[in-house]
């Protein structure tokens, strides 16, 4: 029996875990894959309060010795369902249940993939889904975007102002983001735009960065290649939320709905982090949300 079982163990919920300790509660943090989240495929991270810059792996590294030195205790498995039995909760894993008296999800969201082979190798060697994040790396060289929608149309121009050519890459022919969005990409000289156009391969360099794309017009079916030095990745997230869909409030586009206070519409379930509804999704905007779902639900264990 625990107070609080995390479920997630990136920023939002480590940080959970950490304000949750030091406010004498016992925690489990469970994690499915690696813990520290998303901001492990980052090589360089240079947005992090306090950090110049460093990987995303070792910040991951201080976050967690940081937690388990607080004494949380954490558990590598996948959370299959949470069952809520009022003032208890159980959290159903791959590897056994536990039972704790609050909930805070924390479970991120996936960027959306192209779906391509070896996608997966070029995650954080030249392929990117963050142009805030990553966009200075690639400071007067040529990049592709790839999408049409709001994010890729932004992403696009704010690349353009740094890198010295930029592809956006289209599979509809037309795009769907603002059409004052589309407008300023089509005036903006170094963005070339390439409607109805698929990326079918990616292609390394000997030291394994991504150097190339092959692209396929959908129409002519006719094939090119194109020497890139980066490539963002900008066809949606996807939040990791399906298995929270029968006990919680999700929004129309899975998201988990909560307010600034990050409580969801079930009494002593929470949320922190990118898998609720919120505008900004950075490692400052979960740590925030950990901190202060970790304060809401210690007020709901102490009956406050
Ligand atoms: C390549 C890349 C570069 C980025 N660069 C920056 C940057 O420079 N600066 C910045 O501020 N942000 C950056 N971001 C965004 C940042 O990583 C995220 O905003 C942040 O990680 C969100 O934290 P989170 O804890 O909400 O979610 P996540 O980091 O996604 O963590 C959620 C965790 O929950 C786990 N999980 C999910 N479902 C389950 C389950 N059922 N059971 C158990 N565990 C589960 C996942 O495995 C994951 O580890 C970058 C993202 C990427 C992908």
């Amino acid at each position: 029996m625990y107070d609080i079982i995390v479920i997630g163990g990136g920023p939002a919920g480590l940080t959970a875990a950490l304000y949750a300790r030091r406010a004498n509660k016992s925690v489990l943090v469970i994690e499915k894959d690696a813990f520290g989240g998303q901001i492990t495929h980052s090589p360089k991270v240079e947005n992090i309060p306090g950090f110049y810059s460093l990987s995303g792996n070792e910040f991951a590294e201080k976050l967690v010795e940081q937690v388990m030195l607080q004494g949380a205790d954490v558990e590598s498995c996948q959370v299959l369902s949470v069952s809520d039995g009022g003032e208890y909760k159980t959290v159903k894993t791959d590897d056994g249940d536990f039972t704790c008296k609050a909930v805070i999800i924390a479970t991120g969201t996936k960027h959306r993939m192209l779906g391509i082979e070896n996608e997966e190798d070029f995650i954080g060697h030249g392929i990117s889904f963050c142009a805030v994040c990553d966009g200075a790396f690639y400071k007067d060289k040529t990049v592709a975007v790839i999408g049409g929608g709001n994010s890729a149309l932004q992403e696009a121009i704010l690349l353009s102002k740094l890198c010295c050519k930029v592809y956006l890459i289209q599979n509809l022919d037309f795009f769907t983001g603002e059409a004052s969005l589309s407008e300023q990409v089509k005036n903006t000289d170094n963005i070339e735009i390439m409607l109805g156009t698929v990326v079918n391969a990616l292609h390394g360099d000997t030291d394994g960065e991504l150097s190339k794309i092959t692209v396929e017009n959908t129409l002519s079916s006719q094939t090119s290649e194109i020497d890139v030095d980066g490539m963002f990745v900008a066809i949606g997230l996807v939040p990791q939320n399906e298995i929270f869909a029968s006990l919680i409030a999700l929004d129309e586009r899975g998201y988990i709905k909560a307010d600034e206070g990050c409580e969801t519409n079930v009494r002593g379930i929470f949320v922190a982090g990118d898998c609720r509804t919120k505008k900004i999704r950075q490692v400052a905007t979960a740590a925030s949300d950990g901190a202060t779902a970790a304060l809401d639900a210690c007020d709901y264990v102490d009956g406050r």
